[in-house]
């Protein structure tokens, strides 16, 4: 048996309290389970899935946060193209000009790639 995955902290208040728990639904047919992640500190409550292993995955399938995590990343990409070029400061006419020439184009290409 694999061992239990983490769940992250809550997408709504940042808590990090958050129950799996099982979900008992009776019919006619007899009793189906479900399982779904429950925030007790703002209610948050997961659409229930049909295994806890589904559940758990879905609770932390974060595709806005995973989105903004790599715009972040090409933000970071650009500024480090940046930082290099201020490296060279008031003396940068004296620097080779295709090297500044090559980071300027990888920070608007950075740029571009995320949108600004
Ligand atoms: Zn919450």
């Amino acid at each position: 048996m694999s061992e239990k995955q983490e769940l992250k902290p809550c997408p709504f208040c940042d808590s990090k309290h958050i129950n799996d728990t099982e979900l008992a639904i009776k019919d006619d047919e007899g009793i189906i389970y479900h399982y779904l992640c429950v925030c007790p500190d703002c209610g948050l409550m997961q659409v229930p899935q049909d295994t806890l292993e589904e559940a758990i995955k879905d609770w932390n399938t974060r595709p806005t946060e995973e989105a903004l995590q790599a715009k972040l990343d090409k933000a970071v990409e650009a500024l480090e193209y940046i930082k290099r070029i201020d490296m060279y400061g008031a003396d940068i006419h004296a620097t080779d000009k295709m090297l500044v020439k090559m980071a300027v184009h990888k920070a608007k290409q950075a740029l571009k790639e995320i949108g600004e």
